[in-house]
């Protein structure tokens, strides 16, 4: 039998989600900047893989996930004047995606109740379409504030943008994601309502009780969330 899920009432029109640790695990992703750009790196030197792991890591960590570049593969394969390309990366690791077994779904069932998805996400856009390839059809429209608007969610312009582009009011809107800040705090200072994805719920911070509610373990957790009674 089919769950049911509440539309009326709340006005809600679009979920929205992010991908790296909400649809797919981080394995591709870690795979690829983690092993792959370091091996590289070690190849090119000459020096060990723990040497080059290091060294590309402090780099990566120098910039932070808070600026553009850091989503960038072209900037760190030239950086580190690397010849080896994303296609050959990609194809390397492609067996590493992973995306999370409840995911399909949920998507179903929202989508299938009426719901539009679409797909808001840090990562460079090319990473999005590799690893979304067998659940590509249930959104309809994929945003990476990286590659197509140059900027990281933290800025609450982003979610603006969504909203108009999918044409919805921002409380018509909810957001999924698991970074606390991109995530969580950012779409629900423009009025989104935003749910807080904590895969290893125990094992992290505390939830202050009056944002407890907005916490999930899993995706199925939204589900539970709009369930008719
Ligand atoms: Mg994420």
């Amino acid at each position: 039998m089919r769950r049911q899920v509440r539309k009326s009432g709340n006005g809600i029109k679009v979920f929205s989600f992010d991908v790296d640790g909400t649809l797919v695990s981080m394995r591709f992703a870690d795979c690829v900047w983690l092993q792959g750009i370091p091996e590289a790196y070690a190849a090119k030197e000459g020096v060990s893989f723990e040497q080059a792991f290091d060294f590309v890591k402090s780099e990566y960590d120098k910039i932070g996930d808070n600026r553009v570049e850091w989503y960038k593969m072209d900037y760190w394969l030239q950086k580190f004047g690397l010849s080896t390309t994303r296609e050959e990366l990609f194809g390397k690791y492609k067996g590493e995606v992973e995306i999370y077994e409840e995911v399909e779904s949920v998507l179903k069932v929202l989508k299938a109740e009426g719901f539009k998805l679409v797909i808001s996400s840090n990562a460079a856009i090319e990473f999005i379409e590799f690893q979304i390839r067998p659940i590509r059809k249930y959104f309809s429209l994929v945003f990476s504030a990286t590659s197509d608007f140059g900027a990281v969610k933290k800025s609450n312009g982003f979610y603006t943008r969504v909203c108009e582009i999918a044409d919805v009011k921002p409380h018509e809107v909810i957001h999924i994601g698991d970074h606390w800040v991109f995530d969580f705090v950012n779409p629900r200072e423009i009025g989104m309502t935003a749910y807080f994805l904590d895969r290893g719920r125990s094992r992290n911070r505390n939830i202050k009780g009056e944002d407890d509610e907005f916490v999930i373990s899993n995706l199925n957790g939204i589900l539970d969330k709009f369930r008719k009674r």
